[in-house]
């Protein structure tokens, strides 16, 4: 299993050097260390979830995200409710496992289906032409989203490392 930090380090809750500089510099916190913790133990019988890759962690006001590698998605929803109630008894939040993809469409389609934006597109913006993605969603189905405007933006820039702008029109 490859975890958001090593997973001797996970498991000893003693940190490496590079590890401790990762929770100092806030790439991590301690919800990487115990949801690492978690998943570890739960992989020792159930051991299809080895070959899982959690790339990002992202702990939002009532939701937590886990970024997977692709395909471990159906991994973790095999590993069901039994799961999910270990992760609620160390955070009572919402459990979103999203697939990471370097394709904006289908990240969104993961984030907000079933409901199907207006459009999607990437803009570059001067004057350094950095990319940002734009968003649009019909304000009918504002209502229907099952996540915020403001996990949306996080989350799609934590997994394509562009900013996103949803809009509602
Ligand atoms: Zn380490």
């Amino acid at each position: 299993m490859q975890l958001t930090l090593d997973s001797l380090c996970i498991s000893s809750k003693k940190l490496c050097t590079p590890c401790q500089s990762k929770l100092e510099n806030h790439e991590i916190s301690q919800i990487d260390i115990e949801i690492g913790n978690i998943l570890l133990n739960f992989a020792k019988e159930n051991k299809y979830l080895n070959t899982i890759k959690v790339k990002n962690i992202i702990n939002s006001h009532d939701t937590v995200y886990i970024i997977l590698g692709q395909g471990d998605k159906e991994k973790i929803v095999r590993a069901g409710v039994k799961l999910e109630n270990l992760l609620k008894g160390y955070i009572n939040k919402n459990f979103n496992f999203i697939e990471t993809t370097k394709n904006p469409k289908k990240l969104i389609k993961d984030l907000i289906s079933p409901i199907i934006p207006i459009s999607t597109s990437t803009i570059m913006l001067p004057p350094d032409w950095s990319k940002e993605l734009k968003v649009q969603i019909n304000k009918t189905e504002k209502a229907d989203l099952q996540i915020s405007s403001n996990d949306l933006s996080i989350v799609t820039e934590a997994v394509l490392g562009v900013y996103a702008h949803y809009s509602y029109v």
